[in-house]
């Protein structure tokens, strides 16, 4: 048997791989707007950083991370999710030293060991956004609001908005108390009693039903918040009214540690099945100081972009891409001579701008018409012995039909004018 892929990963091939780009280009143009900073780590960083970053009792820290000792026998990590490297690269070199808030946006692989199905792999691709140093209210709104317009511009109508908030350090404390106590009277297994002590808002997010049924009367952190927390969600509410937003109040919506703070929020596509989250994030301001990094209020998200291609395929939002042209010029050289003086030409289109390829391989002119006819371009180049005694080659319109003897000098001109719109 040849070998495949690892279990929980696949390939992008063209042409649908052209979709992952749109994806990636179309979520990340808003912030890119709105003055955020490119910004690449590594794929892989000292496990410490995410044990310290996510928190050891979260499922990705606790299940899903890919965990090897290096040939020097450090600790390294394959990089499950981008905000702490971001946090981390920001407190190395300084850069909440400057201006505050500190815009970044980054896109690549991330890698999580969890059960493979559709929708959910151990290698796939996010976007993120985060804004490092401030705590305001319009940060959180402008935030969801670039996820929101990243949608839109795909043409995605129905991703929805969840939103809660999870109190701060004035707050949370009191309401984590009173979740323990209602959940210490539950019946519940093992592992998620131990959770309780531990990690009791994860508890929330339990997705077994039999769980969820019993949590019917749980205390909801919206009962529970402080003057100053209670304000800081109204104004995101209100800001993302007044600029159109549509989106539903999910009290149960939680993130599990202590340094999430205030807004939470969280996008889900109804056309995925059980992986329904496209994206989500929320306000850390206690992340920075867990890094061994000064208060550093920041808020940030990170969208899923294998997801978000699955909800718009559920939306039908490639109509016809399959058929979508390589290439605009196919060269179909006819012998040795020709092949030369095809290369030739072809590298001097491609100079032009224009988008070109030829046939290779020897193929006669069957097949390499062939070739041109799968390249989807509109226009093919035949150069034979009788054209290269000539002067010339044989341009000829795919849609019509219709062929020409031009003379070689004018043929990058003449397909320019022809092409170029
Ligand atoms: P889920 O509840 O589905 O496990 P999550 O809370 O672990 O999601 P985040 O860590 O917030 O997800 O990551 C942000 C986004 O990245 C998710 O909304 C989702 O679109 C995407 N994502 C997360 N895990 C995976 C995965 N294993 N495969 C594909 N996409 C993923
Ligand atoms: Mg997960």
């Amino acid at each position: 048997m040849t070998l495949q892929a690892p279990k929980g990963t696949f390939d992008w091939l063209p042409p649908r791989s052209e979709r992952a780009l749109a994806v990636r280009e179309a979520l990340t143009a808003p912030a890119r707007r709105a003055g955020y900073g490119y910004i690449e780590t590594p794929v892989f960083e000292d496990t410490a950083l995410f044990v310290r970053g996510v928190g050891e009792s979260t499922d990705i820290v606790s299940k899903e991370m890919y965990t090897f000792e290096d040939k020097g026998g450090r600790s390294i990590t394959l990089r499950p999710e981008g905000t702490a490297s971001v946090v981390r690269a920001v407190l190395q070199h300084g850069l909440h030293n400057g201006q505050l808030p500190v815009k970044l946006w980054y896109s690549g692989s991330q890698f999580r060991y969890e059960r493979a199905q559709k929708g959910r792999y151990r290698h796939f691709w996010q976007v993120g956004a985060e804004a490092l140093g401030s705590e305001d209210p319009a940060l959180d709104a402008e935030l969801i609001l670039l996820a929101v317009d990243g949608y839109a511009a795909l043409g995605l109508t129905g991703v929805r908005l969840l939103i809660n908030t999870l109190g701060d350090r004035e707050c949370r404390p009191v309401y984590r108390a009173a979740l323990q106590d209602f959940l210490r009277g539950l019946d519940l297994d093992e592992p998620t009693r131990q959770r309780i002590e531990i990690n009791p808002l994860r508890v929330l997010d339990d997705k077994r039903p039999e769980v969820q049924e019993r949590l019917a009367g749980a205390p909801l952190v919206v009962d529970h918040l402080c003057g100053a927390c209670k304000a800081y969600h109204e104004e995101v509410r209100s800001l993302l009214t007044a600029s159109g937003v549509a989106y539903t109040d999910d009290p149960r919506l939680v993130r599990g540690l202590d340094y999430y703070t205030r807004t939470t929020f969280e996008f889900v596509h109804d056309g995925l099945g059980s992986q329904s989250a496209v994206g989500g994030g929320g306000r850390y301001d206690g992340l920075s100081e867990m890094l061994g990094g000064p208060a550093l209020p920041s808020v940030g998200w990170a969208l899923g972009v294998d997801r978000t291609v699955l909800a718009m395929e559920a939306e039908g939002l490639f109509p016809g891409d399959g058929e979508q042209a390589r290439v605009q010029v196919y060269g179909v050289p006819l012998g040795e001579e020709a092949r030369r003086r095809m290369f030739l030409l072809v590298t001097e289109l491609r100079r032009a701008g224009l988008a070109a390829d030829m046939s290779f391989g020897g193929k006669g002119v069957k097949g390499a018409m062939k070739g041109a006819d799968r390249s989807g371009a509109s226009h093919a180049v035949i150069l034979g012995e009788r054209d290269i005694a000539a002067g010339t080659a044989q341009v000829k319109d795919l849609v019509s039909g219709e062929q020409a003897a031009v003379p070689l000098a004018e043929i990058v001109m003449t397909l320019k004018e022809r092409l170029d719109k």
